[in-house]
């Protein structure tokens, strides 16, 4: 077989193609030049550093496995960012994706969510059993188990991994049908946008087509009336064409005050499944599987001992291992129990989250200084950095606008507000910046407790 990088890439693309729903294909995978195949690499060339992070996250696994197997021997990824960007140093930030086009569905679907690489144990039995008869009967146009399977438990054990799965499962089984996927935040978002721009007949019929409906989340419906009342006519119009519809909530529907009462009774037409903690067995599975999906082989007294500490939150779990991992390798030195000990987080309380540790994580992410965020620069990568810190201090604490604005350089409410509508405004075009806000937000939120 003849090896250019382009017939190699070719038909790694190929495969792609059938595993990634179309939206995340045209964003993530349509502008990447293959540029070489060596004994044991694939190297690819991509725009810009926000793609390169976004493919190396979510799809080096999925690339790594099939040009491996399309080759016949074992190639790791690599992503060189070839754009303009890599001439003039632009840091990665951003405002790259501004020039993402807009998203006509729902939001991608992460191809690693798979049943697959959910790992079962007592705590997540019924749910795990649950999802899979209800993507099954999809799949194959049976009829519903239950409808609609209501998935509960709190922040970090699974919930959003198993909705994906559903929605991965149906759409790689029957490419006929059609699965969306969205956040009750997002639909709420979207809802909005379809108002002000007189699109809602557009935003409703998106919606009531769709053989699978995934909705995240609805927890966060509360307070949102207009929201709930097109969720609960969306609901009625799916429901009776026996289209399925799976919901996730961090409580279970008898629980969700502030929700409408005529709403919160159709989420109990079906299925209640929730998720437990997973105690120390499935905490150490769940350790292995997360271990071999990176390609790293970690001793299993590393493992015990992260699976000793960390019990409540997968997230948090799998972080840490990431972290042990990233330490090791930066320090040059073996793990060991000892050194580890160090570097794990103390599992107690989570601390509340503060305007600080929004700047600190923005900082981080783009690498920007704090001050920089407090200053006074106008620089497109640095204001935006501030912009999307700011929206988050403001969807994520209690603070006001003009305390936010003391946070932020002594800046006017008027400023502050103006920078938070226009970083939600631009998340409703930018299926990007929506992506990443979120993945800011998952990991703000297993750090610390929200208050919201
Ligand atoms: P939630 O939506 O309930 O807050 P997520 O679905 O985002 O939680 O899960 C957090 C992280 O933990 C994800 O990376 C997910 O893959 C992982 N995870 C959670 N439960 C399991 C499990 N049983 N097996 C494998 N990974 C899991
Ligand atoms: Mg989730």
């Amino acid at each position: 077989m003849s090896e250019s990088p382009v017939t190699v890439w070719d038909s790694v693309m190929s495969d792609l193609r059938t595993q990634v729903p179309s939206t995340s294909y045209e964003a993530w995978l349509s502008d990447i030049e293959p540029l070489e195949v060596s004994e044991g690499s694939l190297v690819i060339g991509v725009p810009d550093s926000f793609k390169k992070g976004g493919i190396e996250r979510r799809y080096r696994a999925a690339i790594e496995e099939i040009a491996s197997s399309v080759c016949r021997r074992p190639l790791a990824l690599e992503v060189r960012v070839v754009g303009r960007e890599s001439e003039d140093a632009a840091p990665a930030l951003v405002h790259n994706e501004l020039a993402a086009p807009a998203s006509q569905g729902a939001l991608p679907l992460n191809p690693d969510y798979t049943f697959a690489s959910f790992v079962r144990g007592e705590n997540n039995r019924l749910a795990v059993a649950a999802s899979e008869a209800t993507a099954e009967a999809v799949a194959q146009r049976l009829k519903k188990p239950y409808n609609p399977l209501f998935i509960y438990g709190s922040v970090g054990l699974g919930k959003t991994h198993l909705l994906q799965a559903i929605g991965n499962f149906v759409s790689s089984a029957d490419r006929e049908c059609t699965v969306a996927y969205t956040t009750s935040e997002r639909f709420a978002i979207e809802l909005i946008n379809g108002i002000r721009s007189n699109a809602t007949a557009a935003f409703r019929e998106k919606y009531r087509q769709v053989d699978l409906l995934l909705i995240d989340d609805v927890h966060f419906l509360k307070g949102k009336e207009a929201t709930q009342e097109e969720l609960f006519h969306t609901f009625n119009d799916l429901h009776g064409n026996k289209k399925q519809i799976v919901l996730s909530s961090d409580r279970p529907p008898e629980d969700l005050s502030g929700l409408q009462e005529r709403l919160v009774s159709r989420f109990k037409w079906g299925l209640e499944a929730d998720i437990q903690p997973p105690n120390f067995e499935t905490r150490m599975a769940i350790l292995r599987e997360k271990a071999i999906a990176r390609g790293i082989d970690v001793d299993n007294d590393i493992l015990e001992l992260i699976a000793k500490r960390i019990s409540s939150n997968v997230r948090a779990l799998e972080g840490a291992l990431v972290k042990a991992i990233a330490y090791a390798e930066l320090q040059g030195e073996k793990l060991t129990p000892k050194n580890l000990e160090g570097i794990l987080p103390k599992e107690g309380r989570r601390p509340k989250l503060t305007i600080a540790h929004i700047k600190d994580e923005i900082s981080t992410r783009y690498e920007l200084p704090r001050s920089e965020l407090e200053g006074a620069s106008r620089k497109k990568e640095i204001s935006q950095a501030r912009q999307i810190a700011i929206y988050l201090a403001r969807e994520l604490t209690e603070h006001s606008f003009p305390a936010i604005g003391r946070e932020f350089g002594d800046r006017d409410h008027t400023t502050i507000m103006h920078s938070y509508s226009k970083i939600k405004a631009l998340l409703m075009d930018t299926p990007l910046l929506y992506a990443e806000i979120i993945e800011i937000q998952e990991t703000l939120e297993s750090r610390y407790s929200l208050l919201r």
